[in-house]
């Protein structure tokens, strides 16, 4: 037979989009159009509604950058149209590729309540089915105007990302407005013959169903009279239905999809938006399980369900009803779907915390699953926190992101740092906005790397990003691929069902060690320095707020603030967002986040303020004592009491060097800073052993140009390393020898920007602090602080969440080779057996390491570089500018317990108090280093219970007891919500009053300790 598959093709296409799509809406009336524009945020859905009206008509401009257009339609069903299906279409202006990023509306009844959003992929709003004829349609849309930030040329900088920046020329005109008859035959077709071609343009050519497939197609567009589609679809419909029912072969992959809208919580706009992206997508999806049975659809983030509760609490009542009916389904365990590698221990368990916890009050529903299917790479302290969070699955696809390496398998065993393993997933489909497209269903089929041994994998499907969800269009494709011959079958599954059988029929999968590192969006370890500090500085305020506030309830009685901290606790977590935290998000974000932080800075300095004066007794006393809210005692401080200050008697000096410069002692190390205000050597006065490497300066300022080829704030390109500035030109170099320290100030200008750097060394401290000021005024730069130092190591540490983990100081493979920017929390170690240095940072996260071998001695230069400061245009055309202050130390001669020591310290400074008490015993207190405080705090739950998390954070066995301060009665081990688990590993038990534990490496333990009487 003579080869005419393109011809067939070619006139399926042209035929549906010039003849039979048009005729899904064969007729139509235009509907009368008025709109109101709200003078500045959005307005209470009541002041929208009774707003006056001006007329606007199709084509007219509406919609400044961010404002809000309360818009009517107003029309009557024309009477000839008696019994037919009857839709209002409105057009706003969409893109049809823009779903999410660009105007959206929430369409109300006169009476105030929801109907469903609108946006670029669903424009249609159901008024009458059958229509009565003469039927008056009044209907209101809360237009919301926001403007396109990623544009078709992306990542060009613009200022509309701010109200503040955006100026006010309208973005959009009103495109179609209409009343129009809908042909639900006619759209069948459609849905036929897209599931048909798109299907039959991945099968094999040589294989005999493409072309069952294509002479099906061809007697369909047979059968269909051109000028009148709508009188002859049925009969093109009868054509298919024959290749509809062939079933799918046994093997066929199994495609478990279940409705979604991944919603970012901040982005390419404001928090405020996506509390109204959150109700417009679930008000679409609430209308949507009532119209198809066999739909289902998940929603993740505790935060967004809130809102909805908040803001739009009739939306709420439908969601609360689809829930309860088990369609609606909750899904994962988080506040947000947070960023895994920035926050700190405390900070990931708390996500999980308040997340399953607001799942289990308001619907009774308990997840095993954590699903962050965008997030940026997932630490090696992960795996533990979902375990001790009571859950055992992940799902993810980011990783398909990453630029070099293939990961090898779909589904697997991912195994933390302290040997935890959850049973994870990684969707084929390699996208978290499937829209059953069959070349989408067809590469989840070919890509999936467990064939043979498993066969189900999961689809999310719906719009996402900026919301929308599922389509009725995307459901009907799911029906007609149910079980379809060619084609992976398709399911709505929930994906706790998707997770048991993808459990039962693989009960031996291939296990992943360590951190599951995200080859691209390396830089979102450094972008908007701010936020990430205001995190950080949250995070540590918390635990002394946590700290003191129970020790002041159980020693004085002080009201425990339990909703305060609730409320600021959730907060932060809502800042650690997958485009917050990381700094990818468009200037108004970062501007209210700053805002927010400091806020809640100042209401937690209130409360600890408040607490530690309970403890200190009143300000007369006129004893001046130090709190250390640190898990380890300093300057006969014990960890998490106070006590009086004690004067060190131990001397330091900086001495003028002949040569220029000047050299710090303080008895432990002996620190030469050279004429360029470059640290030249650091001794350890003990060992003798020099830190720097020969040859080499360390504190040394590099700036490289940093213009990545996508993604600006996210990436950082391995080819910024080519070019390099090193700062070492001085405007000032001096030096100051004060009580218990002495310091060297270095100040030096570059660019438009100028840094101020002291270095000091303190009476016995074994470390040498790093404050640094930079006025940073650059474009497209990167600023790194290196280190480099005397060590041969094939790997180094990296704190994580309640532990470290090690990277390669080489790049042997390309998977090592991809690590070129990773993430710390307080410190990284180096070491060779005996000897090792540690650098610790309060708020900096990125950094890299790199070695070299020299040509004069041979010996192993290992170089620690800290990420600083970056200045990416997009989206934030002034990312970073302004003023920053960061705090450093590079600690000699340090083990890893000196390097978890010191990383909590920097963090956590002491605080002076003037009061009568002369100490305050810690409520707990551990009687080893290697048993690591990580939070005391009251139970959630109110009962008074003090709630106390411990870890090993050596790596090793840690044996050891938990002394109190107060009569113990028991000590029950916990979840993470603090309810009795009997799957701590360690050993718990009550011993004399004390907490007898023996816990092994990284392993964590929260204990629920009741007091005596
Ligand atoms: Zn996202």
């Amino acid at each position: 037979m003579h080869d005419d598959r393109t011809l067939v093709e070619a006139r399926l296409k042209r035929v549906l989009d010039e003849r039979i799509r048009p005729a899904v809406y064969p007729e139509s009336v235009p509907l009368a159009v008025g709109i109101w524009t709200a003078p500045g945020e959005p307005v209470p859905v009541a002041e929208g509604l009774a707003a006056p009206r001006t007329p606007i008509a199709v084509g007219d401009p509406w919609g400044a950058p961010w404002g809000t257009s309360w818009i009517t339609v107003t029309g009557t069903v024309p009477e000839a149209w008696a019994g037919r299906t009857v839709e209002a279409l409105i057009d706003l202006g969409f893109d049809a590729n823009m779903p999410g990023f660009q105007c959206e509306g929430l369409v109300y009844r006169p009476d105030g309540t929801p109907v469903k959003g609108l946006n670029p992929q669903n424009q249609w709003v159901r008024v009458a089915a059958p229509a009565a004829g003469g039927e008056q349609v009044l209907l209101h849309v809360e237009a919301a105007s926001n403007p396109v930030i990623l544009d078709y040329h992306p990542f060009l900088p613009t200022e509309l990302g701010d109200k503040e920046t955006a100026g006010d020329r309208p973005q959009y005109r009103l495109a179609r407005m209409d009343l129009a008859v809908f042909d639900e035959t006619v759209w069948q077709l459609v849905m036929d013959l897209e599931v048909l071609g798109e299907l039959m343009a991945e099968l094999p050519v040589d294989g005999a169903r493409r072309w069952e497939l294509l002479r099906a197609v061809e007697r369909a567009l047979d059968a269909v009279d051109l000028q009148d589609v709508n009188g002859t679809a049925a009969a093109a419909r009868s054509q298919l239905e024959g290749v509809l029912a062939a079933p799918a072969v046994p093997s066929a992959h199994r495609i478990s999809a279940i409705g979604h809208a991944h919603i970012d919580s901040a982005w390419l706009w404001p928090l405020r938006e996506t509390v109204r992206k959150v109700a417009r997508t679930t008000a679409n999806m609430t209308a949507l399980l009532e119209d198809e049975p066999d739909f289902l659809y998940t929603m993740s983030q505790a935060q967004q369900f809130a809102w909805i509760k908040e803001h739009r609490p009739e939306v709420y009542a439908r969601v609360r009803k689809a829930v309860a009916e088990g369609r609606f389904v909750p899904a994962g365990g988080m506040w947000v779907e947070s960023d895994t590698n920035m926050p700190s221990s405390e900070a990931m368990a708390r996500q999980f915390v308040h997340g399953k916890r607001f799942f289990l009050d308001e619907f009774g529903v308990e997840n095993h699953e954590a699903w962050l299917p965008d997030t940026f790479g997932f630490t090696g302290g992960l795996p533990q926190i979902i375990r001790n969070a009571g859950s055992r699955w992940l799902l993810t696809q980011k990783i398909s992101w990453s630029q070099v390496n293939r990961f090898p398998h779909h589904t697997f065993l991912w195994e933390g740092i302290d040997g935890t393993r959850i049973f994870t997933h990684f969707p084929p489909v390699d996208t978290y906005n499937c829209s059953m497209k069959g070349s989408e269903i067809a590469h989840a089929a070919r890509n999936f790397k467990d064939k043979g041994v498993a066969r189900h994998s999961l689809a999310p499907t719906g719009w996402g990003d900026g919301g929308g969800g599922t389509t009725r269009e995307m459901v009907a494709k799911a029906a007609r691929l149910k079980d379809l011959e060619g084609s992976a079958t398709v399911r709505w599954e929930k994906p706790a069902e998707f997770f048991a059988k993808a459990e039962a029929e693989y009960p031996d999968p291939p296990v992943w060690v360590g951190e599951l590192y995200l080859e691209l969006h390396r830089a979102t370890l450094t972008s908007q320095a701010r936020t990430k500090q205001g995190n950080r500085r949250s995070e540590n305020l918390l635990r002394e707020a946590e700290l003191w506030c129970a020790t002041a309830t159980l020693r004085t009685g002080a009201e425990y603030p339990y909703e305060q901290l609730d409320r600021i606790w959730k907060t932060v977590l809502l800042h650690q967002f997958h485009d917050i935290l990381p700094g990818s998000s468009i200037a108004w974000v970062h501007r209210e986040a700053e805002a927010t932080y400091a806020a809640l800075a100042a209401e937690l300095e209130g409360l600890i303020g408040a607490a530690q004066q309970a403890l200190a007794g009143p300000a007369g006393g006129g004893r001046e004592l130090v709190f250390n809210a640190a898990p380890h005692p300093r300057s006969a401080v014990p960890a998490g009491g106070a006590a009086v200050a004690v004067v060190h008697g131990a001397a330091c000096e900086a001495v003028e060097r002949p040569e220029g410069g000047f050299t710090l002692r303080n008895g432990l190390l002996e620190v030469v800073v050279d004429a360029d205000g470059l640290i030249a050597s650091v001794v350890e006065v003990a060992s003798g052993r020099e830190t720097v490497a020969p040859g080499s300066r360390a504190n040394l300022l590099q700036l490289h140009p940093d213009f990545p080829n996508m993604w600006d704030a996210w990436d950082v390109d391995r080819f910024y390393r080519n070019t390099v500035t090193d700062l070492t030109g001085v405007d000032s170099l001096t030096a100051e020898t004060g009580t218990g320290q002495a310091s060297v100030r270095v100040a030096r200008s570059f660019g438009s920007s100028t840094v101020v750097q002291t270095l000091t060394l303190r009476a016995g401290e074994q470390r040498v602090d790093i404050d640094t000021e930079v006025d940073w005024h650059e474009t497209e730069k990167f600023l790194k602080a290196a280190f480099p130092l005397d060590i041969h190591t094939e790997r180094y540490a990296a704190e994580t969440q309640f532990g470290h983990l090690y990277r390669p100081t080489h790049t042997n493979t390309s998977w090592d080779a991809a690590k070129f920017e990773a993430c710390n929390h307080r410190f990284v170690h180096l070491d060779e057996p005996g000897w090792g240095v540690a650098l610790v940072t309060v708020s900096t996260y990125g950094h890299d390491v790199t070695r070299t071998v020299r040509d004069a001695d041979g010996g192993t230069t290992t170089t620690v570089r800290f990420s600083l400061l970056r200045a990416p245009r997009f989206p934030d055309p002034k990312t970073d500018q302004g003023l920053h202050r960061f705090r450093h130390a590079l600690v000699p001669g340090a083990t890893i317990g000196d390097a978890v020591r010191e990383g909590y310290r920097i963090g956590l400074p002491e605080r002076r108090v003037t009061g009568s008490a002369e100490r305050v015993a810690p409520l707990v207190e551990a009687d080893t280093d290697a048993l690591v405080v990580s939070a005391v705090k009251l139970a959630d739950d109110r009962s008074g219970d003090l709630v106390v998390r411990v870890y090993e954070a050596g790596g090793g066995r840690a044996r050891g007891r938990l002394t109190t301060s107060f009569p113990l009665a028991g000590a029950v081990p916990c979840d993470l919500l603090e309810r009795p688990w009997d799957g701590t590993r360690g050993e718990v038990t009550v011993e004399d009053g004390t907490v007898c534990l023996a816990l092994r490496p990284f392993e964590l333990v929260t204990l629920r300790l009741r007091t005596a009487g």
